[in-house]
């Protein structure tokens, strides 16, 4: 159920179909190498949340496509907010959301550069007391190294031809690189949208990364932005993808959107996270609620 589809006398029911759990993919809009559009991450999880929707029915809020992508300055296509407003768009838009009937507010994550910003909004929520409570999942959690490791396990992918299977286990033992606009999203952008992948453009820029800031991640300075994107400057990581295809992409989406559907299904069934919020508000001195 998509909430823009939804008539107004509809909200009652999808409410209740939902069992309160509405679906918020959150991307950004960044360069992804020179071959995937700057809304891949968007797209991305917009499809997982669609997709896993029809299979566990829950209301999917349009998806964001303003996410955290903060000193991306130098990159055409990047659309920056500050925190502040970030964090006030995201307040804004849940409180909403909850206004609508939906209790359990599930942001769908599509780009590793939110992760920060995400967790640190969901903590932000638990500051004054509400009658709602907000979770952050990534939806990239599985991956051509998942999918090597299943293959080895003997694990039938019937969407796989011999050629891709043998594809992907060369690219994990060689030691592909992966991270970004690599292998892994560009097979799924291939599947869900291959008229905005310019696979001739795939090495038009350089993947791999320039190691230069590894030391100062390896002395524990994790700091996302700035010194990913000294070790990738042209914000793409991996090894260059010559041999990905829209069948690798379904396989990499089938258990995503498998996983997705999983979790919201557990969500609508288990209320005990709205009574641990009851619990959690009842703890407060302030007497807001
Ligand atoms: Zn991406």
């Amino acid at each position: 159920m998509l909430w823009e589809n939804l008539r107004e006398e509809e909200f009652y029911g999808a409410v209740e179909q939902s069992g309160k759990v509405c679906v918020i993919p959150v991307g950004c809009m960044e360069m992804h190498g020179q071959h995937l559009p700057v809304g891949t991450d968007t797209l991305t999880c917009g499809y997982i949340a669609e997709k896993a929707a029809e299979i566990e029915p829950v209301v999917v809020f349009p998806k964001l496509f303003l996410g955290d992508v903060i000193g991306l300055y130098k990159w055409k296509g990047t659309v920056t907010l500050s925190t502040k407003l970030m964090l006030d768009l995201l307040t804004e838009i849940c409180s909403e959301v909850a206004r609508n009937g939906f209790k359990k507010i599930v942001l769908l994550n599509g780009h590793g550069g939110n992760i920060s910003i995400l967790n640190t909004f969901v903590r932000s929520t638990m500051q004054t007391k509400k009658d709602y409570v907000v979770m952050m999942r990534n939806d990239f959690c599985y991956m051509v190294k998942h999918l090597a490791k299943d293959l080895e396990n003997g694990e039938e992918f019937p969407e796989l031809t011999e050629e891709d299977k043998q594809y992907v286990l060369d690219f994990v033992r060689n030691q592909g690189e992966t991270g970004h606009a690599c292998i892994n999203e560009t097979s799924v952008m291939m599947k869900i949208s291959p008229e905005t992948v310019r696979i001739d453009r795939v090495d038009a820029v350089e993947g791999r990364s320039t190691h230069q800031a590894d030391a100062l991640y390896e002395a524990g300075f994790k700091e996302c932005t700035r010194f990913w994107s000294i070790n990738q400057p042209n914000s793409y990581h991996g090894t260059a993808p010559y041999g990905a295809n829209e069948r690798i992409g379904a396989v990499l989406l089938r258990k995503r959107i498998e996983a997705q559907a999983a979790a919201c299904r557990l969500l609508k069934k288990d209320d005990r996270v709205l009574e641990w919020n009851e619990e959690w508000n009842r703890s407060w001195q302030s007497p807001e609620l």
